[in-house]
Order: structure tokens, then sequence, then C-alpha cells
């Protein structure tokens, strides 16, 4: 026997059942945005790799081991995108977004990642990503905070805590750089062997590292809040200073680095303690460097993303249950003659009640049966119409949630008494399906 097709391990199908989780969660950021003045963007999937291995850096994590990366037919060297940032500031300079403009972007999608997986990483995971080009102040720094502490309102999540630190300039993070090197290197020994390896390439990053064999040593590293630059420091202390007058609590955290190469000065955190180990569930920083180093002109920019997978997760825990749409109405059909009409019927009360759901029954099957499709669907109401019904024009209608009795309806008046009857229905609560 031929052995069946799998998808691939840390590849995920998001079946039908826990759509409405991820439904939510887009349509709440969509209209968060909106109301934040972000637009949204769609940049590719692919991109060549050269664009991220100059973006988030040689020696970060990423581009070294956990990339998708292969070479196309016509011998181009291309990347599944592994975060949506760079690609965003390619197209932004591509197009001309950032001359001389402010631009508020947003977008959501697939990332790819070779990382080893497990609950909460995932090779193919998700993120929404929004980004702010042009602004050079704090002021902008808590406005993507507070966007991102209105959607975890929005969603009913509680107890994410923020933490936030600052990288300074590369300049000042270049010194901070030498003096923790100092630092580690007299005290090799007691590194581990992943340690030993970014000591030259990307020696912030120990300060990351999850072995708690470490932890005691971390903490006693010098810190890169003692040496940044005054401008860093300036717009940090703002940065707190706003957001304790926006009413979210954040805790500084020396040891935040974060994994990518690109971030200046403000970087931020979003952790949850409800997951295990996975426990970053938003992240994004400053990266004013980055328009310039892939060719724009200097632009100041900042942003976050979320992970999708980690959020969903949240949801379930705190138990908000993912509400199914389910249709309003059921059709029964039964007969040749019924059939027939049924199909026509069935769309002309879409038109009349246009987002709330008509299955019309498919296949034929007992009035047994198909009422029992009908209630396993969820409507409210299930519409009978056998061979007799529709020589005369009419259809039985039979609330499937309440005991009201059987009435009979003609088919001109279905739409409007329909209309007014779930509204009804829906007012009282009695629907409980959606
Ligand atoms: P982590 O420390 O968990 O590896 P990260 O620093 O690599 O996260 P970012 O690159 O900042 O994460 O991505 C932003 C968000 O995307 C993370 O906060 C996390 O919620 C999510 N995320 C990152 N990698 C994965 C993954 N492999 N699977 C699922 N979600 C992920
Ligand atoms: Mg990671």
């Amino acid at each position: 026997m031929e052995s069946k097709l799998q998808a691939i391990r840390g590849m995920n199908d998001l079946l039908a059942g826990e759509l409405p989780y991820w439904q939510r969660i887009e349509a709440a950021a969509r209209e968060l945005f909106a109301d934040y003045g972000y637009r949204e963007m769609r940049v590719p999937l692919v991109e060549h790799a050269e664009l991220f291995k100059r973006s988030i850096g040689e020696h970060t994590d990423i581009v070294e081991k956990e990339m998708y990366t292969f070479d196309d037919r016509g011998g181009d060297r291309l990347s599944l995108r592994p975060e949506a940032t760079a690609g965003l500031v390619r197209a932004a300079i591509e197009h001309g977004l950032l001359h001389n403009q402010k631009q508020r972007l947003w977008t959501a999608g697939p990332m790819f990642r070779h990382e080893r997986p497990q609950q909460g990483r995932y090779r193919q995971f998700h993120q929404i990503d929004c980004e702010a080009f042009g602004f050079p102040g704090p002021d902008i720094d808590a406005e993507l905070i507070q966007v991102s502490a209105r959607l975890w309102r929005k969603l009913g999540l509680e107890g994410l805590s923020l933490s936030v630190n600052s990288l300074g300039t590369p300049e000042s993070r270049r010194r901070y750089r030498a003096v923790l090197v100092d630092y580690l290197e007299a005290r090799r020994e007691a590194l581990d062997a992943d340690s030993r390896r970014r000591l030259e390439g990307n020696p912030l990053r120990i300060l990351d590292s999850k072995n708690p064999a470490l932890h005691e040593l971390i903490a006693g590293a010098p810190r890169l809040q003692d040496h940044l630059d005054d401008d860093s420091r300036r717009h940090f202390d703002r940065f707190l200073e706003l957001l304790a007058a926006s009413g979210i609590a954040a805790a500084v955290d020396p040891t935040l680095v974060r994994g990518l190469d690109y971030y200046t000065r403000t970087v931020f955190e979003w952790r949850t303690t409800a997951l295990g180990a996975q426990d970053a569930v938003c992240s994004g920083g400053r990266y004013d460097g980055l328009v310039e180093q892939l060719g724009g002109e200097p632009t100041p920019a900042i942003g976050w993303a979320l992970g999708m997978e980690r959020i969903v997760a949240l949801m379930r825990v705190a138990g908000a249950a993912a509400a199914e749409a389910t249709p309003a109405v059921y059709l029964v059909l039964s007969g040749e003659r019924a059939e027939l009409a049924g199909l026509a019927l069935a769309e002309r009360l879409r038109d009349a009640l246009p987002g709330r759901g008509v299955v019309a029954n498919m296949e034929g099957g007992s009035f047994k049966t198909q009422l029992k499709r009908a209630d396993k669907s969820g409507a409210s109401v299930a519409l009978i119409v056998g061979d007799d019904e529709a020589a005369r024009g009419v259809a039985a209608v039979k609330w499937l949630r309440t005991g009201a009795p059987q009435q009979e309806w003609n088919w001109d008046e279905l739409s409007p008494r329909l209309a007014a009857a779930l509204e009804t229905d829906e007012a009282s609560g009695t629907n409980d399906g959606r």
C-alpha cells in the first residue's frame, strides 16, 4: 500500500472548527488598525535571500539556520519570508512610499522558519505586523504599544506583561558590545557552546539565552542601559513616561535584546505565563537604520509583530469560545418537485437575508434524515418543502431551538416574515449558535 501524504512537519492545517478564533483576531485587528489610521499592505511570501541577510543580519539564528532558502528554476537565490518587516521596507522603498512621507502600515500572513516544531513554535506560523515609518520621536513608540494593548482588551486577554528596553544607537551598542565581550571572555569557561559561538558574531544575543545555567552570569553582566548615549537615554525615558501616562504598565528588562540585528533604541515584548516556554506573544522595536541600509533615504521606523498561533492559544486558555458561524435557515427538500423549486427558493432567501446563511439540503434523504441534518447545522429554523408544499407554494416553518408551534407560510411572505422572526429570535437570545 502506498503511504499517505502528510503535511510538512511544523506546518499546520487550520480546520474550519478553529477558524473562528483566527477570524475574530483578524477582524479585531483590522478594525483596530483603522481606528489608529494604519493602512493595510501586502507583500510577497518569497523574496531574494539577500534581503533577509542584509536586514535581519548574517549572524542571527534566523538567517544562520532557520530560513527556507532555495534556488528557483532561473537560478535566483530566494527565501520564504521569516518575518514581514524586511519585505515591507523593501516594498516601501521600491514604491517611493518613504519619500518625505510618514506611513502607518500593517500586514498579516504566514511566515516560515525552520525551527524545531513544538507547542507554540512552528515552521509555518502567522503574524500580524504593524510598522510606522518617518516618525523619529518616542510618541509613536508609545502609540504602537497602545495599539497592541487595545488589541488585548478587544480580545479579552488579560495577564500579558510588557517588557521594554533600549538598545541605543549602533555606536553606543558597539561600545557596549566591547565591554560585554570583555566580561564574557573572562568567563568563557562558564559559557555553553551556543554562547561561545555567539561571542564572535552576536554577543548581545547571549543575554537572551534560555539556558538556566547562564542566568547568574547574565544577571551580573554589564548593562546596556548604563552605556546608552544621551539621546537614546532621553528617548527611552520619554517613552516610559508616555506609557505611564497612557496607563500601560511596563517593566524595564535590561536583558531584552531581540533576535534581529536591525533594532535600535526601543525594543519591547509582550509576554504571557499561560503558555509555558513559548512566552513571547508580540514583539518589536525601533529600526532607524534599516531603510537606509536597504538603499532608501534615512527614515526612522518602528514596528511589532504578534504570533497568531500563540494568541489563539491564549484565547483558548482564557476560555473564549470559538463561536462558529451557523446558518440561520436550513431548507428541507423532499421529492422531485420540491427539489426542482428548492434551489431557486434558496436563492431568493439569500437575496433577502444576506450574511445570515441559508443552507439547502442536497442529495435528498427522508424528512427525518434531513431534519437531523438541519439540527446539526445549528440553524434556527427549518423550512420544510415536500412535493405537496411545492405544489401549493408554501413551506412548513419549524423553529429548531424553541418550542414554537410549526406554521405554514407562503413563499412570497417567507423572506419578510423570516427576517422579522430571526431578529426577535436573536434579540431574545434563543439562537445561541451564534
Ligand atoms: P521567540 O523568542 O519565541 O523565538 P522571536 O523573538 O523569534 O520569538 P519575532 O521574530 O519577534 O519572535 O516574531 C514575533 C512573534 O512571532 C513572536 O513574539 C511570537 O509570538 C511569534 N513567533 C516567532 N517565531 C514563531 C514560531 N516559530 N512559531 C510560532 N510563532 C512564532
Ligand atoms: Mg525565535
